[in-house]
């Protein structure tokens, strides 16, 4: 069996709401987004885009593909990215050395490197940086997620003012 998330653009209304939730699920530090909504076209989020034919939006939502063949699994030098069973690209903490390799194959842009001291990180903003907690606590750099327990955040309006 494999995994994979598919987004229906039609009925994306580029809310991020997805891109918020990520980042908070995730306890990313400021300028750190994993998950990305575009608006196709246009410099601007949730701006018209003229066409001959009149004006137009699209959105398009951004994360991790999970690729066939992954160029940041590829490159890795270490063998810290990593394809499971399920079809899925993760990180082993424990064997990525921060070389952000991984980070220049992605075509999507999705890989980001967490520059920001664990240590600090509750200081500056009141939340550890990073997920899971013991791994920021350790002083190491995540690229991206590995594999653990998912928990569903259902309320809505527990989500805070994006950093
Ligand atoms: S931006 Fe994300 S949460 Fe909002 S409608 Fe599109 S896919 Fe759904
Ligand atoms: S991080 Fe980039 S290259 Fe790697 S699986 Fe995800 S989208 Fe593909
Ligand atoms: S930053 Fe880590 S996961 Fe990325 S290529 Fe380097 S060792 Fe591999």
């Amino acid at each position: 069996m494999r995994y994979c998330m598919v987004i229906d653009l039609d009925k994306c209304i580029g809310c991020q709401t997805c891109a918020v939730i990520c980042k908070m699920h995730h306890a990313q530090p400021q300028g750190t987004w994993w998950n990305r909504v575009f608006t196709q076209g246009s410099d601007y989020h949730q701006s018209a885009v003229g066409t001959k034919d009149g004006f137009k939006i699209e959105y398009l939502p951004v994360s991790c593909q999970m690729c066939d063949n992954a160029p940041c699994e590829r490159v890795c030098p270490t063998g810290a990215t990593y394809k499971n069973e399920e079809g899925m690209i993760l990180v082993d903490y424990d064997r990525c050395i921060g070389c952000r390799t991984c980070m220049a194959a992605c075509p999507y842009g999705v890989r980001q490197f967490n520059w920001k001291d664990p240590k600090k990180a509750k200081e500056e903003a009141g939340y550890a940086y990073g997920y899971p907690f013991d791994v920021t606590e350790k002083g190491k750099r995540l690229v991206y997620t590995q594999d653990r327990e998912r928990h569903v955040i259902s309320a809505i309006w527990m989500i805070p003012t994006p950093k």
